[in-house]
């Protein structure tokens, strides 16, 4: 027998009020997507798994899974990002100091930043995606020892073809605000917008799941509760097979509200905002970041038109769906009055939601200092 503790790590450990709270709203992917793409068993050994987010727990009672375990285990952190990685080295070594015999630490971290000084000290490391590497390291925790790094010759796969999704239990979907799911029909990101690292984990061309993967997904998820389904993928108008997939959830009418992610592009595909209104879209998160061209073309997001903006609340508008605009302030080209001036422009549009975020210069992106 094996254990698998999959375990998304939180930025302070069981989280408190205000993050817990936050990130309620949030489901995360990676958590269900690995617990999918493991095995009941492997090599004659059986497999049981464990799947923790530790963004929305209240008490600490899953370290137990940690303590002195009375079977070999694998500590898999997943997902884990730059501000999530000192959380993630002390749950290994707190595991470690516990007898877990095993632990990886994969995600946005390991994938887009130097982590050579840690490797061979106990922990391994994961540098590319689940698909490629996972069934290897389960072989490796099986026959009893971690290399200590996995995936640095290749970062993904040519092709996505992971198993549908095995919705959360009615227990862990009760822990968000409403029971939710993230599905990931597709990946990649053709741009290269400076401070996003998207394409040095998921790389520029957009590859895309079988559509009925994520139909079966979809079907799971209905039938397990959820409520609410975010497709994760960066920019859902990128994916070829994106229609085709909004075509048979209309045909089968699985009537299960979605959330997605555009680029500003979407503001010339009225057909495509007409069919996910059609299948269920509630909700339309576009990166708009900033209204002055010049900021934008600095941040190499040549792509985004600030003139094309107001067509996009209309389409949404038109088709039942809310328009989400994000934007960045603290561009190195931002001033107080160009601020200001964002603001207004943006009120004037009258996006339903708009979210602000304060430029942060994440490692691994063009815009990192070192
Ligand atoms: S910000 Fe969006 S469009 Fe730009 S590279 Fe990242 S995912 Fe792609």
């Amino acid at each position: 027998m094996l254990r698998v503790v999959i375990i998304k790590p939180s930025k302070y450990g069981r989280t408190g009020y205000v993050d817990r709270f936050r990130r309620g709203f949030m489901p995360n992917s990676t958590v269900p997507y690995l617990r999918s793409m493991t095995p009941a068993s492997m090599e004659g050994v059986a497999i049981e798994v464990y799947s923790v987010d530790e963004y929305v727990q209240t008490d600490l009672r899953y370290l137990d899974l940690l303590r002195n375990p009375d079977t070999p285990t694998l500590l898999a952190l997943v997902g884990v990002q730059s501000h999530q990685f000192q959380r993630g080295l002390d749950l290994a070594a707190f595991a470690r100091a516990n007898g877990v015999q095993h632990c990886v630490i994969g995600g946005p971290h390991p994938m887009t930043c130097d982590t050579t000084v840690l490797h061979g000290r106990g922990v391994s490391f994961a540098l590319a995606e689940a698909e490629l590497i996972w069934p290897s390291i389960l072989r490796d925790a099986i026959r009893g020892e971690l290399q200590p790094v996995y995936g640095q010759e290749q970062r993904w796969t040519e092709e996505l073809h992971p198993p549908a999704l095995i919705p959360p239990s009615a227990r862990d979907l009760r822990r968000y605000v409403v029971p939710m799911l993230g599905v990931y029909p597709a990946g990649g990101c053709p741009f290269t917008c400076n401070f996003c690292s998207v394409i040095k984990i998921a790389g520029r061309q957009i590859r895309g799941q079988a559509i009925e993967t994520t139909m079966e997904s979809l079907r799971r998820a209905k039938a397990a509760g959820v409520r609410m389904v975010m497709f994760t993928s960066d920019n859902f108008n990128k994916y070829s097979d994106g229609p085709a997939l909004l075509e048979q959830m209309i045909a089968e009418n699985i009537r299960i509200p979605f959330f997605v992610q555009c680029d500003t592009q979407i503001s010339r595909q009225e057909e495509l905002v007409s069919l996910l209104g059609r299948a269920g879209c509630f909700e339309m998160f576009v990166g708009v970041e900033s209204f002055h061209r010049q900021t934008l073309l600095a941040a190499h997001k040549a792509q985004n038109h600030p003139s094309t903006y107001g067509e996009i609340v209309k389409l949404c508008r038109r088709n039942g769906i809310v328009s989400h605009f994000s934007n960045i302030i603290g561009f190195t080209e931002d001033t107080a009055a160009g601020i200001l001036e964002h603001l207004d422009i943006l009120r004037g549009l009258h996006p339903a939601v708009a979210s602000f975020y304060i430029l942060t210069t994440s490692p691994g992106t063009g815009q990192y200092w070192i």
